[in-house]
């Protein structure tokens, strides 16, 4: 089943008395339910772009997105249940890791205090944070930080999952046991994911297929072999 489509999405930024900037120039793309894809591309292509316009943080100039056959291109945010772990998206200070976690939940109608507590506890369980919940985001490392992102993504049960670089700031050894966890939470929760990311490594261990972008179009998609053998 389809899980998340892009078809002919573009993003063109306009700002007056500079030339407009192309830097998405239509994508076509189908993600199947419980796959995740590696999105690499040079800096500049368009990768982060194309992830804040799935989630709804970036209007689109042309194309539409469609989240399990409904087109959410044009609902808000707040109304696409699109989990998100970017580097740039802050936690709130004031609020410990466990209220960070509880704050998107809390949200949902109906939603009551204990099915809340229940569920940030099993999702602190396992992305490792059960012993930093009372911590808040200023005393932690930005490697923990990266965690409480990830989490704060999982804990609503998105219907799709967007990752922009989630291992970037753990040192190698972390990021090795970072991504094997990851590994596993992918297959536990099969979530439909896009991972932006610069380490070959974590799209061949982590991919089920890797499309590869420049200029604001995706010049190869494939599987990680078909990718990195390719002459
Ligand atoms: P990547 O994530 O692959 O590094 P981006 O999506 O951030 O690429 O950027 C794609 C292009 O769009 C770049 O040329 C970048 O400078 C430009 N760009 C990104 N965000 C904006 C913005 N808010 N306003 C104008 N140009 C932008
Ligand atoms: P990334 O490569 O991860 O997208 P950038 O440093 O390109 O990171 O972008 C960081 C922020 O700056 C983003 O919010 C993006 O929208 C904005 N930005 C990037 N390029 C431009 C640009 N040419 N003009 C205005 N804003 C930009």
């Amino acid at each position: 089943m389809t899980a998340l489509e892009l078809r002919e999405l573009r993003k063109t930024y306009r700002a007056r008395g500079r030339p407009p900037v192309e830097a998405v120039r239509g994508i076509d793309l189908r993600l199947d339910s419980g796959e995740l894809l590696g999105l690499l591309g040079p800096s500049g292509c368009g990768k982060s772009t194309t992830l804040r316009m799935i989630a709804g943080l970036e209007a689109v100039t042309g194309g539409d997105i469609l989240v399990g056959g409904t087109s959410v291109t044009d609902r808000p945010a707040q109304r696409r249940n699109i989990g998100v772990a970017f580097e740039n998206y802050a936690l709130y200070p004031p609020l410990t890791v466990a209220e960070n976690l509880a704050f998107g939940l809390r949200a949902r109608r109906g939603s009551r205090d204990e099915d809340v507590s229940r569920r940030v506890a099993e999702i602190a369980e396992r992305v490792g944070l059960t012993g930093i919940l009372d911590a808040r985001p200023a005393g932690l490392s930005s490697g923990q930080k990266q965690r409480v992102c990830l989490a704060r993504a999982l804990v609503r049960e998105p219907d799709v999952l967007l990752l922009d670089e989630p291992l970037s700031h753990l040192d190698a050894a972390r990021r090795d046991t970072t991504r094997r966890e990851l590994k596993r939470l992918q297959r536990d929760l099969g979530h439909t994911t896009i991972l932006v990311t610069h380490d070959q490594e974590e799209a061949l261990s982590l991919a089920d297929r890797i499309a590869v972008m420049r200029d604001g179009v995706i010049q190869q998609l494939g599987t990680p072999y078909e990718i990195y053998d390719s002459p």
